[in-house]
């Protein structure tokens, strides 16, 4: 199995922001049944609204460590145990400013690297730091309405001239996927990380996973 997540990995390496949008995308219930032209509108939209998030915090704070930028912001970076919610890598809370990372999680990708030997997937920053910068761009979303992914809305159903919107949770996920890729100036998508954890949790779930992955097309 080591050999397949190894090959998957170089794989996906390859693929562009917007082949990891799309998956996201295809991910989520309300955004599975937008037409085509809405598609590519939202995942365009949503990767340039969190490579703006990216740049307004470096303009106003130059390049800092993402701890250093958490500190900064007054955000608390926790890290503890998330359960239930045993898959979520990592929480922002904007009523306690505080970033949870999810210590199971983190275990299990940290046991990932170590025997498959990825300890520089993400460059010079760890898998918690390129999380933390995924949750500043949720940070960014709980301060501006006006972001593209709080005004990016499905219709869920119609009543006469009303119309029930939602917002699509994957666009924010792509806007904050886009957001941790420009801090961390990464070579590769942020969502390899969801892939540490896919192999960490279930090698033959991961390959399915994968499958998916390889067949989302923007
Ligand atoms: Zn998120």
């Amino acid at each position: 199995m080591a050999c397949d997540f190894l090959k998957d990995l170089a794989e996906a390496r390859e693929y562009s922001s917007e082949h990891s949008a799309a998956f996201l995308l295809d991910s989520d219930p309300l955004g599975f049944n937008l037409k085509s032209s809405e598609r590519s509108e939202c995942i365009a939209g949503a990767l340039q609204c969190g490579r703006e998030v990216a740049q307004t915090f470096l303009d106003a704070n130059g390049e800092l460590s993402p701890y250093a930028l958490a500190a900064k912001l007054k955000i608390k970076v926790i890290e503890a145990a998330l359960t239930p919610a045993r898959t979520v890598i990592s929480v922002f809370d904007p009523a306690l400013h505080t970033v949870t990372l999810n210590s199971i999680i983190f275990e299990m990708i940290d046991t990932v690297m170590s025997r498959y030997g990825t300890g520089e997937l993400f460059g010079r920053f760890t898998p918690q730091e390129v999380a933390i910068c995924h949750e500043f761009f949720h940070y960014a979303e709980s301060l501006d309405d006006n972001l593209f992914s709080k005004q990016c809305k499905t219709v869920l159903w119609r009543v006469g001239a009303f119309a029930y919107e939602s917002t699509i949770p994957a666009v924010s996920e792509i806007g904050a996927m886009a957001c941790a890729k420009s801090l961390c100036q990464l070579v590769v998508s942020p969502l390899l990380l969801d892939m540490l954890v896919w192999e960490g949790m279930d090698s033959g779930q991961a390959r399915r996973w994968f499958d998916k992955l390889k067949r989302s097309h923007p």
